[in-house]
């Protein structure tokens, strides 16, 4: 029996490489400097592999900013607009990569970066290869083999490449023009593969692993044909080193007949998402597969429960023999934290329960030593399990009490829209177009480096609240004085929207170092929720009544939602994801009822990774979609009809999920639109979609100020396909990454905007 690693986290322990890139970007420091520090990461991260006795250890997983932006540049897909950089760098490739990462605006030159865009359903941010009709593939540089050599130095035949496989890599890009299909490229794309394979060879590779994720998703016709052709082609074209085709973040079912008969070495399958696979993967394998079992979670943060995993190596061994099955983490462990050892200030109880990548490796070396007899192992782990299966710090029975007893009528508002709308119109008497905004505005370091002096304890918590007092009266003052309708606190006091609750409320706990990439230099440390979710005291009101108490204008109350608060923080493994988030839910329900009764009258409940939230598996996704809207309407139920609920999501694309985006019944929701021209409003139009509906008029991932005129034809647009009345003019979301000049310039546009739309547009819409 064999063990391996997908992928390790190349971020280093101490965000090393973060430091290092921004470093060479700001020209602080070298290449052969910033090379220097990625070496000292490579060489530890397999050192560290090696220690764990990992049998097969990834290189090439390696990478400066995204190991899908290495791939298109080993195989020479770089989108002419980037031609010029090359000439303006001698040909440094380095520039020529960061270029098409972040943009490159200098030397005269000004090219916009390549899309970037979610992982799957991972945090992680991809750069989405660009494809042409007349697209060629090539050996275009030399880092995976360079990569290998460097690990084989190291690791002999331990040392693995590890490649994006060529029809992922196509199904994760798009076209660029019109004419083609990007799945088509792949006759042309896989000698190329081939070739990079036999060169592996060559050089002494004995293994070769390919990632797969698509292979486990839903499939047409046409990709499950150009699955059978690439690794037929593949397996032609090479011999002499073992393909591993790697799954994950789903299971194969109705591609397992495919999977198991790919010409190849070894499947690997992810038995943490979908440990129902094994059965069918089991009955269908050919007797020449080797296996490989990802029972080790990848994206979570929980140490291994040995006893319910051993029992499906168990089952595997027992058909497959045990040369023919690997033990493994479910999938790269990028996804994961790095190194739990050096938290210092987690519960030590529940510190006992955790594992981060580094430990996740030696998760999978036990799991082998257990297969193999080691049964003092198990009885250590049981142990952890045992406690936290019972611990007090985890289970609250007065919140499964209360998650129990939720009924149908807690989801419910008192009377339908259309009679809380007129209530409401009643109460805050706005003009037609009301203007307001998401709820953040500028995050300055004056304010960032107020929250680093408190908790250095420079500070005291009274100076930091009058600083944040002050900044908070300025802010609304100024909405008063360009004359916006609903205002906003600004959220000064939050770092973050879901740390700021979860700091806050019970069940959650924070890491000091617990970094996870999100995309080039920028990482996320996500909260860890461990244990049932209560409210001990009100989170928001002191901030929203004293924001409230500075003006006669409506004062918008603002939390996020529970389904974000999930999303964005690790979870839970001990119970289903819904039941986590109904606990958050009847959290964040207990908030809003305290705001109105505090006075606020708007409350805004954020709910920005709702759909990222979204299964992978169509058939999956339903069920989701049924449990995220009933635990939004959770939080929104207890309120009064005069109450208005806003709701916020920042992305564009509603088309597939709109009637569960209605089902949420907010009174009002703001989404972002502005960059598709409005767009995506199709879809509510189609929808007729009945509530109120504020649909972004300026786009705020920009510092640009979009003009008057700009945002009237905007608004113009979405009156021609919503009821004018509905309308609301705002933002496309929160303003903290902006800077205040543009901030104030661009709003002080969007008032004037709205108030010329006042005049034109309500004719226009009556007649
Ligand atoms: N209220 C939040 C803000 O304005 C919403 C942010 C978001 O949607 N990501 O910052
Ligand atoms: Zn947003």
């Amino acid at each position: 029996m064999l063990t391996q690693n997908l992928g390790y986290p190349r971020i280093g322990s101490q965000r090393q490489l973060k430091k290092a890139c921004e470093q060479y970007w700001t020209g602080k420091i070298t290449f052969d400097e910033l090379n220097g520090i990625a070496n000292v990461i490579k060489q530890e991260n397999w050192q560290t592999q090696l220690d764990a006795g990992i049998d097969l250890i990834p290189c090439n997983d390696f990478s400066f900013y995204d190991q899908i932006l290495d791939t298109s540049l080993l195989l020479g897909v770089i989108p002419q607009r980037y031609e010029p950089v090359l000439q303006v760098n001698n040909n440094k490739e380095i520039d020529l990569y960061f270029a098409m990462a972040r943009g490159y605006q200098k030397d005269g030159l000004d090219i916009t970066a390549m899309e970037m865009t979610k992982w799957l359903d991972t945090n992680y941010h991809y750069l989405v290869p660009e494809f042409t009709a007349a697209q060629e593939f090539t050996i275009n540089n030399e880092k995976i083999f360079k990569e290998y050599t460097d690990a084989k130095n190291l690791l002999g035949n331990k040392a693995k490449p590890v490649l994006i496989g060529p029809v992922s890599y196509l199904l994760s890009g798009k076209e660029k023009e019109q004419g083609f299909e990007r799945i088509d490229l792949i006759k042309k794309l896989v000698p190329v593969y081939a070739d990079i394979i036999n060169r592996l060879k060559q050089l002494g590779a004995e293994w070769v692993q390919l990632d797969e994720p698509y292979l486990a998703l839903d499939l047409s016709k046409k990709e499950k044909e150009a699955f059978e052709f690439a690794y037929r082609s593949i397996a032609n074209r090479v011999n002499g080193i073992k393909t591993l085709v790697a799954t994950y973040f789903e299971g194969l079912p109705d591609n397992t007949q495919l999977a198991v008969n790919l010409p190849i070495a070894a499947l690997h399958i992810d038995l943490v998402r979908a440990p129902e696979q094994l059965d069918e993967v089991l009955t269908l394998i050919p007797d020449t597969l080797i296996l490989s079992l990802g029972v080790v979670d990848g994206r979570n943060v929980w140490k291994n429960d040995y006893e319910r995993t051993i029992k499906l190596i168990y089952k595997a061994v027992g058909k497959l023999g045990s040369e023919r099955v690997i033990i493994a983490p479910s999938c790269s462990l990028l996804h994961s934290p790095i190194d739990l050892d050096i938290e210092t200030t987690i519960d030590p109880e529940i510190k006992n329960w955790m594992a981060f990548a580094k430990q996740k490796l030696t998760e999978v070396s036990e799991l082998k030593k257990i297969a193999e007899g080691d049964y003092e192992l198990l009885q250590l782990n049981k142990k952890a399990a045992d406690a936290r299966r019972s611990s007090q710090k985890v289970h609250k029975q007065t919140v499964k009490d209360r998650v129990a007893a939720i009924t149908a009528a807690d989801s419910n508002r008192t009377s339908a829209f259309l009679v809380r709308q007129q209530l409401q119109h009643k109460r805050f008497n706005l003009p037609a177009f009301p203007t307001t905004t998401i709820g953040s505005f500028p995050q300055t370091d004056d304010i960032r480096q107020l929250r680093a002096r408190l908790k250095k304890g420079d500070i005291t918590v009274e100076e930091y609240d009058e600083a944040i007092e002050r900044a908070t009266i300025d802010a609304i003052r100024w909405q008063e004085e360009i004359d916006l309708d609903v205002l906003v606190h600004g959220e000064f006091e939050r770092n973050d929207m879901v740390e700021y609750f979860g700091e806050q409320l019970n069940g959650f706990l924070f890491t000091k170092n617990g970094w996870v990439q999100s995309y080039g230099s920028r990482c996320v440390k996500p909260p860890v929720i461990y244990g049932d979710v209560s409210r001990p005291k009100d989170m928001t009101v002191r901030w929203s009544s004293f924001a409230a108490a500075q003006t006669n204008k409506p004062m918008k109350g603002m939390l996020t939602g529970p389904v974000t608060i999930l999303q964005w923080s690790f979870v839970r493994d001990d119970q289903p994801r819904e039941v986590t988030t109904r606990q958050i839910a009847l959290a964040i329900r207990d908030e809003v009822i305290a705001l109105e009764k505090a006075g606020i009258g708007i409350i805004q409940i954020d709910e920005a990774a709702i759909r990222e939230g979204l299964p992978l598996r169509k058939a999956k996704r339903s069920h989701y979609l049924d449990w995220a809207v009933a635990a939004f309407r959770i939080t929104a139920g207890g309120v009064q009809d005069a109450t208005q609920i806003h709701t916020h999501m920042c992305y564009s694309e509603f088309n597939d999920i709109i009637e569960h985006i209605a089902a949420m019944d907010a009174d009002v929701i703001t989404i972002e639109t502005s960059r598709s021209q409005m767009e995506l409003l199709q879809a509510f139009a189609h929808f007729e979609y009945p509530n109120e509906i504020g649909p972004g008029v300026y786009d705020i991932h920009s510092p640009r100020v979009p003009g008057t005129e700009e945002m009237v034809s905007l608004l113009a647009k979405a009156a021609n396909l919503l009821p004018a009345q509905n309308l609301w003019v705002n933002p496309d979301c929160g303003l903290k990454t902006r800077k205040w000049p543009e901030t104030k310039a661009a709003l002080q546009n969007m008032v004037t905007a709205a108030k010329q739309a006042r005049r034109q547009l309500i004719i226009n819409a009556k007649n």
